[in-house]
């Protein structure tokens, strides 16, 4: 087909959507931002009202999605994805995993486009091969509190392999890792956001548990440029995309107090249940196939978030 090409962002009000449907304009796309604003926010795109072939629609994928004309891109990005934020919304977690997948990749069936699913490191749960490659199967708990998310994203990953097997549908997995810049919301628990305004207002940071678990932060912009090279590729099995430089949590919270100068302490919290002990991902496969590694270190990346919640204030 020739012509401006099309993609539907679902979840594009939220923190990685708004950056994805921001880099698609810039690309030359035409974007049409699904949301139902649960934990995504107008606030979000609110620049790019008005941009040329930019339009937004407010609706619940769970539900039936209707788009008028061409697609060659379908994304789905919807979903509480804050440990606290799926807790709250159990419910709807497991249903825009699973029936938003449904609709979302029925529609990209019907009109002919390529299907991305935003997956998740927590597709490995609390892993016991480190790092994680793609060819390991995880450690989830599916009745625990946190399984709402995790199995709901392992079905989508089945679902998304069944279309692509079964149809012939071209897809594409990308596995995110913790992923952290500015629109991420202050209070949706995560420990990005959670430390830099614990931070900014000079209160103590909650480590949860003692502060040895790890994980492996990786900057928006990143994450994106992997998410465009994967969307672009030829590759339809998962693909990790995350930052593989590790770190404790307890060090990341001494990280962030250096960087803004705070004069917080740290306290010690309870141990959410079924939290990771360590996450980190493997990107073998993503340097082979998308020639992608991350290029923005955590200092600098974590200063611009910081320049983000400043101005939120
Ligand atoms: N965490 C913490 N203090 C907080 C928020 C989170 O110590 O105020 C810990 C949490 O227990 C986990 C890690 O930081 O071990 C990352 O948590 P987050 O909610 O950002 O996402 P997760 O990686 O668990 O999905």
């Amino acid at each position: 087909m020739t012509g401006k090409r099309r993609a539907l962002v679902t979840g594009g009000a939220g923190f990685l959507g708004s950056h994805l449907c921001e880099r698609l304009l810039k690309e030359g796309l035409d974007v049409v931002c699904m949301d139902n604003l649960i934990t995504g926010s107008l606030e979000n795109i609110e620049h790019l009202f008005g941009r040329d072939g930019f339009i937004f629609v407010e609706h619940d994928v769970t539900n039936f999605i209707h788009v008028a004309g061409r697609l060659d891109f379908v994304l789905h990005f919807a979903s509480p994805a804050s440990p606290i934020d799926y807790l709250k919304l159990p419910i709807q977690t497991l249903k825009v995993g699973s029936l938003g997948t449904h609709k979302a990749i029925g529609l990209a069936k019907s009109k002919g486009a390529r299907f991305l699913l935003a997956s998740t490191s927590e597709s490995y749960g609390d892993p016991l091969v480190h790092p994680q490659p793609e060819t390991y199967w995880g450690n989830v708990n599916p009745v625990g509190p946190r399984g709402v998310y995790d199995e709901a994203k392992r079905f989508a990953e089945a679902i998304t392999m069944a279309y692509n097997r079964h149809h012939g549908l071209s897809t594409r997995i990308v596995r995110i890792f913790n992923t952290y810049g500015p629109r991420m919301r202050a209070g949706d628990g995560r420990v990005v956001p959670a430390f830099i305004c614990q931070a900014l207002a000079n209160e103590p940071l909650t480590v949860f548990g003692d502060g040895s678990q790890t994980r492996s932060f990786c900057y928006v912009d990143d994450l994106i440029e992997g998410i465009w090279r994967l969307l672009n590729s030829d590759y339809d099995e998962p693909v990790n995309i995350g930052n593989p430089s590790e770190m404790t949590v307890l060090q990341f919270a001494r990280e962030i107090i250096r960087i803004i100068g705070a004069s917080s302490e740290v306290v010690f919290h309870e141990l959410p249940v079924n939290d990771p002990k360590v996450r980190q991902p493997d990107i073998t496969l993503a340097r082979r196939v998308l020639g992608w590694e991350p290029k923005i270190e955590l200092e600098h990346g974590l200063k611009k978030t910081i320049e983000f919640f400043k101005k939120r204030q």
